[in-house]
């Protein structure tokens, strides 16, 4: 479903050119869970990027559904973001003077959601704060909603950067048991980053990236549920 192959992106450094992902193969199925780890600077983000339309690689290729998003113009590429992607990062990046309700029906709006804004209050537990605004909540409730806002366009592909960076471990848990039930109760693919080993283990696959290299790439044959996990 996701399939990258032999993907490379440089960026110049004045004079230099730095090249970030140096030839990256990797695969997803529809409806699994991928985990990405590696050291800082290792392009991770750079890598979730490019499979969200958010950069474009300079070669190689990025199919996603049998897609080339590499050769979608600029016009489709926004779409396909728009349509098909959600995110959620480290640090939620909620609108700070909308509420709750108002950052996810932003979402929605621009997507034709196909989920409504109740619907996915509910599903993270957040409907009582529907008319909160962001500063009024904990982080772990941040999150909830970053994770409504970017499923209610029923994505076919959420991405998380980090998501559970700025948690402390229980919240944490608790956000990866919601991203498995998103998993399990829409079908959504996810890609998360993360640089916990121990959380590799809710993963269908688990990607090594090492300066710009996959170096390592398994199946997990049994996959531990979140709530098992301890680290
Ligand atoms: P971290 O774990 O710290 O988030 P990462 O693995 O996500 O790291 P990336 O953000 O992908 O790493 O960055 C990989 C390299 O690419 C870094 O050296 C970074 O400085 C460089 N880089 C990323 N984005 C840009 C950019 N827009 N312009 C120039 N260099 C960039
Ligand atoms: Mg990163």
């Amino acid at each position: 479903f996701i399939e990258v192959s032999n993907l490379k992106k440089s960026y110049a450094s004045g004079a230099m050119t730095h090249e970030v992902l140096k030839g990256i193969g990797m695969k997803l199925a529809k409806g699994e869970i991928g985990v990405i780890l590696g050291p800082s600077g290792s392009g991770k983000s750079t890598l979730m990027n490019i499979i969200g339309g958010v950069d474009r690689g300079d070669s190689g290729e990025v199919r996603v559904g049998g897609v080339e998003i590499n050769r979608l113009n600029d016009d489709q590429l926004t779409e396909y973001r728009r349509e098909d992607i959600g995110f959620v990062f480290q640090f939620y990046n909620l609108v700070p003077n909308l509420t709750v309700g108002e950052n996810i029906e932003v979402v929605a709006n621009i997507s034709k959601a196909p989920l409504d804004v109740d619907e996915v209050l509910a599903a993270v537990e957040m409907r009582d704060k529907k008319r909160r605004f962001p500063r009024e909540l904990s982080g772990g409730e941040q999150q909830r909603v970053s994770i409504a806002r970017a499923i209610v366009k029923n994505p076919q592909i959420l991405l998380c950067d980090e998501p559970t960076g700025a948690l402390d471990y229980q919240t944490s848990r608790s956000i990866l048991q919601l991203l498995e039930r998103v998993n399990r109760e829409y079908g959504t693919t996810i890609l998360m980053i993360t640089h916990n080993e121990a959380i590799a283990a809710m993963a269908n696959r688990v990607f090594k990236l090492r300066s710009g290299e996959i170096t390592e790439e398994a199946v997990n044959q049994v996959i531990i549920p979140a709530e098992r996990i301890e680290w």
